[in-house]
């Protein structure tokens, strides 16, 4: 990567982190997520037709800006747990988009039925009452 950031100092600098210990001569070669050497480039990578540093935006609500002196770079493992996440993410908001038109549609089709059904009440009533009615005119003529 040609435009990656030399920490100012060349000698091999030791982190640890979480109880990781890491080594580098490299800063900006370290996983920007847990501090482990990182070979996969955040602008580079793409997953799903977005940048790892998108991903990351996104999952993480945080801004990553391209000129900051951190790392670029996250490693495997980051890799699969950003990505998992991303997937995960973008289902259940997906999903919860679905199923709410479901919910709406479905307390649409409750009202729907209840009207046709309190139409049918009406209509059985009127059916009963002119019954009734031709009963009792019957009924009239008889005596
Ligand atoms: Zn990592």
């Amino acid at each position: 990567m040609a435009d990656s950031y030399q920490f100012p100092f060349p000698q091999k600098m030791i982190f640890i982190y979480n109880n990781i210990k890491s080594e580098t001569t490299d800063f900006s070669k370290l996983c920007r997520c847990c501090m482990e050497d990182g070979d996969i480039g955040i602008y580079e990578t793409d997953f799903q037709g977005l940048s790892l540093a998108a991903i990351i935006e996104f999952c993480t609500h945080t801004e990553l800006a391209l000129d900051e002196d951190l790392p670029k770079n996250i490693c495997q493992q980051c890799f699969d747990q950003l990505t998992a996440s991303y997937l995960f993410i973008a289902k259940y908001l997906k999903l919860q988009e679905y199923i709410t038109k479901i919910a709406d549609s479905q307390i649409r089709e409750e009202i729907k039925i209840e009207v046709e059904q309190s139409d049918t009440k009406v209509l059985f009533a009127i059916i009963i009452l002119t019954m009734k009615l031709i009963m009792f005119q019957i009924t009239q003529k008889m005596m």
